[in-house]
């Protein structure tokens, strides 16, 4: 199964199901990329910030995939982007990934309090100008971080990876994002599991005759969503890849965007520091 892709603003083809490792830890990252590739996902989302890279990369060279069949995210790690150590933080991420070069390297929250992120951005636009990244992008930025960047940087962001579920749709963002031409990425896109219970969900994914997780990615495929289910379950790795061989409804794409609430589970990203 080859999964759609989504062509970024350098003409980079990113797959539109991803796997995330958040909170998986270093001893465990391995084995679950691995089964996440011989499931078929072929898109990794790391962060310097999850400590995993290192086994991300290990699990990378041993399926035996060329490097031009996956593509790799990782981020940009909160102290290194307060302090202005862009160029170290990279190098680092790199390294521990055992990589030349990632498909995509993100901020990985904007920090407006410590007002840096114009400064970073610039750094991330070399790495785009010298190779080592094929795309750069940002995450956790609000329409107002996303101005900024736009007015005062000379690359546009490819990608914006926001906390995105059907209680927290980001209807404003992502208009904001279709009319620059950044593509939305969804983080905790099942809710972190807990919208996997929902009496609609539960009672539309009975409709379509599968589980809650497939009905929820579906939704976001539907919307145009990147998305990046995370799991250690082998049977959730690859039943949440099983997405391709139904369609929504659009009543019930809409039903499922009813649920929002503007309700986050994450840290509001004006708050972090
Ligand atoms: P998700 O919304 O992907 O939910 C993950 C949780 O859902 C886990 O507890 C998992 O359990 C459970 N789950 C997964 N599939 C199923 C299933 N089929 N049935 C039942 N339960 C299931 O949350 P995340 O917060 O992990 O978000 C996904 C990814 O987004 C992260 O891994 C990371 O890559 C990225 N992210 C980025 C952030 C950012 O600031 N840029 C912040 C947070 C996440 P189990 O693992 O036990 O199977």
């Amino acid at each position: 199964m080859t999964v759609p892709t989504v062509v970024l603003n350098t003409g980079v083809a990113m797959p539109e199901l991803g796997f995330g490792v958040y909170k998986v830890p270093p001893a465990d990252v391995e084995r679950a990329v691995t089964t996440a590739l011989e499931a078929g996902y072929r898109s990794i989302d790391t962060a310097a910030m999850y400590g995993n890279e290192a086994g991300v990369g290990r699990a990378l060279r041993a399926s035996g995939l060329r490097r031009d069949e996956l593509f790799v995210t990782t981020k940009l790690n909160n102290p290194e982007h307060r302090a202005g150590d862009v160029e170290g933080a990279f190098e680092r991420s790199l390294t521990a990934l055992g990589l030349d070069e990632v498909d995509l390297y993100l901020i990985h929250w904007p920090l407006p309090a410590a007002d840096r992120y114009v400064a970073t951005w610039r750094v991330l636009e070399k790495f785009v100008e010298d190779g080592r990244a094929r795309a750069i992008g940002v995450s956790n930025f609000q329409i107002p971080h996303l101005r900024r960047i736009l007015a005062e940087g000379t690359v546009v962001p490819a990608v914006n990876q926001v906390e995105l579920h059907p209680r927290l749709t980001q209807e404003a963002l992502r208009a904001f994002h279709q009319e620059h031409g950044i593509v939305t990425e969804a983080w905790s896109p099942l809710g972190r599991g807990r919208l996997l219970t929902d009496a609609t969900v539960v009672g539309l994914a009975e409709k379509y005759g599968v589980t809650p997780a497939q009905l929820i990615i579906r939704w976001h495929l539907q919307l145009g969503n990147v998305v990046i289910p995370k799991s250690v379950t082998p049977e959730r790795i690859r039943s949440n890849f099983d997405v391709f061989g139904f369609e929504l409804a659009e009543d019930d794409v809409a039903e499922i965007s009813a649920l929002n609430r503007d309700e986050r589970l994450g840290s509001d990203p004006d708050e972090v520091t």
